[in-house]
């Protein structure tokens, strides 16, 4: 997979979180303060912009553009989040690289997985984006032999389905956790935005 495949499917997400805002706002307005649409479409709207301005050469210089200008122009926690997911991303592919083998790519993802956890100091459960992340990452890593369409169908649906899994959870981890008991009913915005993410790879995947 080549840096224009990856430039695609960052093109996908900000496609999706631009027709996902408002409902990523509403699912935040219920446990959270309502901004997560707005800052993640601002976010990839940057992103955007920033890889058209200097187009990168390889996919890990592209995830670190990705993360480091996430982290500059998303507020809130998901800025740091996402942008430390990204730029984990690129760093573990390295600069040089530039065709990331699959078993490479979710190797990267995992690393990258660990970062955002050490980062939130969160683990499965806590009603996190890493609710999504985590069963994404094992699923594309399960799904590797039988190829990346495969892969990236079945990272799609775990994440999805660790999204809605999120919903009678109790939040134990930013702002939602301050609701405690009231935060139950209601799924995660961060999840619902990871799992967002990985229907655009699975989108950019089939193309
Ligand atoms: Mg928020």
């Amino acid at each position: 997979m080549d840096t224009s495949f990856f430039a695609a499917w960052i093109e996908e997400i900000a496609t999706a979180v631009r027709d996902q805002k408002d409902h990523l706002t509403q699912l935040d307005a219920a446990i959270g303060d309502a901004d997560h649409g707005a800052n993640l479409d601002r976010g990839f709207a940057a992103v955007r912009e920033a890889l058209a301005a200097s187009p990168p050469e390889t996919p890990g210089a592209l995830f670190v553009l990705v993360g480091s200008t996430l982290i500059r122009k998303v507020g809130g926690a998901s800025g740091p989040l996402y942008g430390t997911v990204f730029r984990q991303l690129g760093k573990t592919l390295g600069a040089e690289t530039a065709d990331v083998a699959l078993g490479d790519f979710a190797a990267a993802l995992d690393a990258a997985l660990s970062a955002v956890q050490k980062l939130g100091a969160a683990v499965e459960g806590d009603k996190t984006l890493v609710d999504a992340l985590a069963p994404a990452v094992r699923a594309l890593t399960e799904g590797m032999q039988e190829g990346p369409e495969e892969a990236f169908a079945a990272a799609a649906r775990a994440a999805e389905e660790g999204a809605q899994a999120t919903v009678p959870l109790q939040a134990r981890k930013g702002r939602a956790s301050y609701l405690g008991p009231r935060s139950v009913g209601h799924e995660d915005p961060g999840a619902a935005s990871t799992a967002l993410m990985f229907a655009a790879l699975q989108a950019a995947g089939g193309r």
